[in-house]
């Protein structure tokens, strides 16, 4: 037992405590449905970084009936990239904010090669970048996210075969009312994994010759991939 603790602490406490003060940002590629935000939200808390997701940021915008999330929401529901000038902005703005001074979670950002390039020449010298890339099947995300659910009240996430509710409709957590997003029908998927193959997936190779990308396999349970990343992120940014 306190081998195995040693064996914990040696691999992946330590390496992540010896990353110094220059800026770590992680950047997590994947497909629609992989997994990107649940590991982002909770890579986020292990690391102290803000989770920063363009799609919410987005949804937040929505809610809030500004001009830029009804604009937005025109693409969102069609499975469409919103254009680059509308996220460029919304995403700067939010990196101004204090709390991203030692780095952040990127989650949907970047989507296309442009996208990558404007953040790259925003970034500082010494940063230390690290892109995930979750890798699932085509087949499985179109199961995933066509089940998927969320409580229109506080969020919590269920999947109709996967993690269902224990009274169908119903939110466990706060007795809301489950809903889909408009974009997880199966039509607007299809769309959406188009677009990523075409736009997304290319970011593999801008990353593969300009920082330290790592594949994990998105099939795995979410504490194996959690795991996974974070010793890529400790491997990568432990000696910058
Ligand atoms: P997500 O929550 O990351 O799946 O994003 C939901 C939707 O928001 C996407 O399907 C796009 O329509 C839009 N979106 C989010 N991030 C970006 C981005 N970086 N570039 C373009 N569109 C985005």
């Amino acid at each position: 037992m306190r081998y195995l603790s040693l064996l914990f602490l040696s691999f992946f406490i330590l390496p992540l405590m010896a990353m110094n003060s220059s800026a770590t940002i992680v950047v997590m590629l994947g497909a629609p449905g992989s997994g990107k935000g649940t590991q982002a939200v909770q890579l986020s808390r292990e690391l102290d970084l803000p989770h920063i997701s363009t799609g919410d940021l987005f949804r937040e915008n929505l809610k809030n009936h500004t001009p830029l999330g009804e604009e937005a929401a025109r693409y969102m529901n069609q499975g469409q990239l919103v254009p680059d000038s509308l996220v460029l902005d919304m995403l700067f703005s939010r990196l101004q904010s204090q709390d991203t001074a030692k780095g952040y979670i990127l989650d949907g950002f970047p989507r296309t090669i442009p996208q990558a390039e404007t953040l790259a020449a925003r970034l500082p010298k010494d940063a230390c970048i690290v892109a995930l890339s979750l890798e699932v099947p085509d087949e499985i995300i179109v199961e995933r996210i066509t089940g998927r659910l969320v409580c229109a009240s506080c969020g919590a996430p269920y999947h109709a075969k996967n993690a269902p509710p224990k009274e169908e409709g119903i939110c466990d957590r706060c007795g809301g009312k489950l809903q889909q997003r408009k974009d997880d029908t199966e039509e607007v998927v299809i769309e959406r994994l188009k677009i990523f193959h075409a736009e997304t997936e290319p970011l593999k190779e801008f990353y593969k010759s300009r920082a330290k990308l790592f594949l994990i396999d998105g099939t795995k349970s979410p504490s194996d991939v959690l795991n996974e990343a974070k010793q890529d992120i400790a491997k990568a940014c432990s000696s910058n």
